[in-house]
């Protein structure tokens, strides 16, 4: 007695089926497992016209989780100016700005 098994030409994973798949007139065969012949058996069943069930989407959901919404577009906007109000000495930061500040106040003499 002889049992011929086909396996999976990917993974060897058995039991298999035989496919030919012809591409301009040149003829590939592959043995392929459930999982590896998955994909063809749906453009099978695709081109037939029947209907897909996709592997791992859910199903559809009356409600459907909504995304967060977004909150930080308001009360996050401060003017900075505003800030500036509140001392009357301007802040000088850098060299620069001292010498020129000595400067003006040199000019107001
Ligand atoms: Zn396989």
């Amino acid at each position: 007695m002889r049992i011929e098994i086909v396996a999976c030409d990917i993974d060897e994973e058995t039991p298999a089926k035989s496919y030919a798949i012809t591409i301009d007139g040149e003829t590939h065969e592959l043995d392929l497992c459930r999982t590896h012949a998955r994909p063809i058996e749906e453009l099978i069943t695709a081109a037939k016209g029947e209907a897909i069930q996709p592997p791992t989407s859910p199903p559809m959901q009356s409600a459907p989780p909504s995304p967060p919404e977004r909150t930080t577009a308001v009360g996050t906007e401060e003017e900075p100016a505003a800030r500036r109000r509140g001392g009357r000495r301007p802040r000088i930061t850098s060299m620069a700005e001292v010498e020129a500040a000595k400067a003006a106040y040199r000019a107001q003499d």
